[in-house]
């Protein structure tokens, strides 16, 4: 069940105006759509205290986006200084945001620490030195290591880049507190687009464990786990959703023996991007160009350049032909592509679809996180704009498409020139 049959609903009778007033292609968000799950994330763990989601930045970086999660009362999980600006301009400041970075700079931290500061979440033991100031609140990213299993996205914990490994941890929160910080979080991420709610249950339960562990060992208190993003979103008409009401109900569980033995419980923290909007956007593109050779092509007017994802991680992404349905006699089966001079530039392979005739709007469905986002501009192809359906049915323009200007933007500047002796 890709698209909910409600944004279709919302989305599906006003889309040729749409088309029309803004031409293709473009990415939609549904307002909607992306309240109900940041609502329903809210709901399942009530029964915790203090519990937050931190907005995986990354997943749709777009200010209209994140100003509907500050207004759910999210925060913000940041990587990079960019997405830092992008936050604060929309008015997060300190510990609304987490920055999560990995192979950090000095100008990094101190940029993270500008501003109003926010949550560091440290990724590495020798990244202590090179914190400008010791910060009074601190997590670092845990690497389980052999401990447990990754999944095929984000990979085996053992072979991942990200955080430190379990002989460091105790070492890195001891040289943290002889330092002078005072307040402690634990963070990990392990998995990606992970439709098994036990994965979670169990990171929140290693995490927990872990936090009984250094408190005992170095009596220092933990304010708050993180188990980090990672929830997985059906891409697939057969795809088993997430039972997000059950990973609620069995963390509570694990929170509750938490705290009877130990009489407290630190906040639960969690940075989904996923989960909160990949089902909420959809690109809309036109096909232009209808190609018969050793198989059928659709060409579209869109290009990877808007959704790297299939070519990526040959990925499914569910297709609808605005006002034709999916029967026997009338499917073909085609590959759609774009333009790009790679072969991986298609949106399906080998898909079955309506027979589809040139002016056909194709609606490339789960495309609201790492989708616009990701787009990358090879063969100077051009990102597409980004349009919001809002709540009371406006549609605005939050993004506009990029522009030959912004493709030469690097271009056209001040030379500069060295003459390197020599040997
Ligand atoms: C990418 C990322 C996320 C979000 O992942 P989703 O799969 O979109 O939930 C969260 N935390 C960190 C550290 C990440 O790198």
């Amino acid at each position: 069940m890709p698209m909910t049959e409600n944004f279709k609903n919302r989305l599906f009778p006003v889309l040729p105006e749409i088309c029309d007033h803004f031409r293709t292609p473009f990415h939609i968000y549904d307002e909607t759509g992306i309240r109900e799950t940041g609502e329903k994330l809210k709901k399942v763990f009530t029964a915790i205290d203090g519990f937050k989601e931190f907005f995986a930045v990354k997943a749709l970086p777009n200010p209209s986006i994140l100003s509907i999660m500050r207004d759910m009362a999210f925060g913000f999980d940041c990587s990079s200084v960019p997405e830092l600006v992008l936050t604060r301009r929309i008015g997060a400041r300190g510990e609304e945001i987490m920055f999560t970075s990995n192979n950090t700079t000095i100008e990094d931290f101190e940029a993270a620490l500008d501003d109003g500061g926010c949550i560091l979440n440290l990724d590495d033991i020798s990244l202590i030195e090179k914190l400008p100031v010791v910060p009074g609140l601190i997590s670092f990213r845990y690497n389980p290591g052999p401990r447990r299993s990754g999944n095929t996205i984000i990979g085996n914990p053992v072979e991942a880049k990200y955080g430190v490994s379990h002989d460091q941890i105790r070492h890195a929160y001891k040289k943290m507190r002889d330092l002078g910080t005072e307040r402690f979080g634990l963070h990990t991420m392990l998995v990606s687009n992970e439709r098994c709610h036990e994965y979670m249950v169990e990171t929140a339960k290693m995490l927990l464990d872990m936090v009984e562990w250094l408190s005992g060992e170095l009596g220092i208190q933990f304010e708050f786990i993180n188990i980090g993003g990672g929830l997985g979103i059906p891409y697939r008409p057969e795809d088993r959703p997430l039972d997000i009401e059950a990973m609620g109900r069995e963390i509570t569980k694990v929170f509750e023996a938490f705290k009877a033995r130990n009489g407290d419980a630190p906040r639960l923290y969690m940075e989904s991007g996923r989960y909160m909007t990949g089902p909420h956007g959809v690109l809309v593109t036109k096909a232009i160009n209808h190609k018969d050779i050793y198989r059928k092509y659709i060409g579209v007017d869109a290009c990877m350049s808007a959704l790297m994802r299939p070519g990526m991680y040959n990925t499914y992404h569910h297709i609808d032909v605005l006002g034709k349905d999916l029967t026997e006699t009338t499917a073909e089966t085609v590959d759609v592509v774009g333009s790009l001079c790679e072969n991986i530039d298609k949106f399906a392979v080998q898909r079955r679809l309506p027979k589809i005739e040139a002016g056909d709007t194709l609606v490339i469905q789960d495309t609201g996180a790492h989708g616009h986002a990701m787009g990358f501009n090879y063969n100077a192809k051009l990102r597409p704009q980004e349009l919001l359906l809002r709540k009371d049915g406006t549609v605005e323009r939050i993004r506009r498409a990029e522009t030959m200007a912004d493709y030469f933007s690097t271009l056209n500047f001040e030379k500069s020139a060295m003459a390197p002796k020599s040997p």
